[in-house]
């Protein structure tokens, strides 16, 4: 703990905080290297029409193997390439890469969409939508097959400038969908004014094995709410049958999730949801 700065006072650190910062410096370090190297790669989960069991599209997920410390879940890594700024770096391999994939599994498989996760600091960057623009050429894929993820908390942290971002977005013609629905606090009001396409329903809502009353009263709030609102939903975390229908039957569109189809790596996802995934 860090204790009374101030002119004259000694600044002491407890060796717990010096070995964190350490540890963070290092991982920093190793993330930076791990883009150099080509350490980062892509799988891909499909997300399934619920209606009639094929898949519309898949979503880029990025995994990070280092010979060192093994696997390292996004969830971890992600959020420190936040913070020191190589999210931007790292984002624009992820888009172009998901992009060029999504561009060769087209000339099979035209009806697959691309999702791609996007953070709050790749949002702001002035270059951002140039960025998506350039990728679309490249790869000339129709921008209408892609669809940016976005958290709510991103959205909502500063609404003036994320509608602004969103806009850009949506004169190129992607979509925009909102991660993790129901998990920060929107407030209902932004929800409306935000140009946004498609919620994506965060995994809570199902978390157990076979939904709830209490459970499907919540998911069924949100799904009307996007259809009043003219938005798709896509319900994630599908692990049983059983939530799969009551998903299918609350009308919610699309759904993702291990029993549905777990991430695969490339070389593997044109057998995955072929023949499709009857429902
Ligand atoms: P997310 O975008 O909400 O992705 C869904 C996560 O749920 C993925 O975890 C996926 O593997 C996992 N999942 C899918 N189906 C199921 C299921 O049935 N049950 C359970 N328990 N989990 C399921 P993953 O791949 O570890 O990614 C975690 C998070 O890391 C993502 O959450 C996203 O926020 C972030 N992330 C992943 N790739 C990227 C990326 O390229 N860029 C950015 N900015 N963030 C990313
Ligand atoms: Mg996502
Ligand atoms: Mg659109
Ligand atoms: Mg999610």
């Amino acid at each position: 703990r860090a204790k009374q700065e101030g002119p004259g006072k000694v600044v002491l650190f407890e060796p717990r905080m010096h070995a964190d910062a350490l540890a963070r410096l290092t991982l920093n370090g190793d993330l930076q290297r791990a883009l150099t190297l080509g350490e980062f790669r892509l799988q891909y989960q499909p997300l399934i029409s619920l209606d009639s069991g094929r898949p519309v599209g898949v979503e880029a997920l990025v995994r990070w193997q280092n010979p060192e410390r093994g696997y390292v879940s996004p969830a971890d890594f992600v959020p420190m390439a936040e913070e020191t700024g190589l999210i931007s770096d790292l984002g624009r391999w992820v888009l172009h890469t998901a992009g060029r994939q999504a561009a060769a599994w087209r000339r099979t498989r035209p009806e697959l969409g691309l999702n791609v996760n996007v953070s709050g600091r790749q949002l702001t960057d002035p270059q951002f939508a140039a960025d998506v623009e350039r990728m679309l050429t490249e790869c000339r894929l129709p921008p209408a097959a892609v669809t940016l993820e976005l958290t709510e908390s991103v959205l909502m942290s500063d609404p003036k400038t994320a509608i602004a971002c969103l806009r850009d977005l949506q004169d190129l013609g992607v979509d925009v969908s909102i991660d993790d629905f129901g998990t920060g606090y929107s407030s209902l009001s932004y929800l409306q004014r935000l140009p946004v396409d498609e919620l994506k329903i965060d995994r809570a809502f199902i978390s157990r094995e076979t939904p709830t009353k209490a459970d499907l009263a919540v998911i069924r709030t949100i799904v009307e709410l996007a259809r009043t609102l003219d938005l798709r939903t896509v319900i994630e975390g599908i692990e049983t049958a059983d939530q799969r229908d009551a998903m299918r039957r609350l009308g919610c569109d699309l759904g993702q999730g291990y029993h549905l189809c777990r991430p695969v790596h490339p070389e593997d996802l044109l057998r995955s949801i072929d023949p499709p995934l009857v429902a």
